[in-house]
């Protein structure tokens, strides 16, 4: 489920933001790695949204600038492959 716009989706459209038991946020390409996880949907909305404070909201933390620059490039090389 997309923490934004809270709908449900499959795993592979959606992508994960990881905090680590050690406190380092992280997007996970490959939905493996330990921690807090939330899940945003491909939605321009949604990515905008997280980075205004929703994503920090859910993992309980800061999330670095450049996690949402990440976000969106995972996304903008999907839609080209
Ligand atoms: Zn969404």
């Amino acid at each position: 489920m997309c923490v934004s716009c809270r709908q449900m989706f499959d795993r592979r459209e959606l992508l994960r933001v990881v905090k680590s038991p050690d406190g380092v946020v992280s997007v996970d390409v490959t939905g493996k790695k330990n921690g807090r996880g939330a899940y945003i949907c491909s939605n321009p909305k949604c990515i905008d949204k997280s980075a205004k404070g929703l994503l920090g909201k859910h993992l309980g933390c800061e999330i670095p600038p450049q996690i949402y620059e990440e976000i969106r490039s995972a996304y903008g090389d999907k839609k080209q492959s």
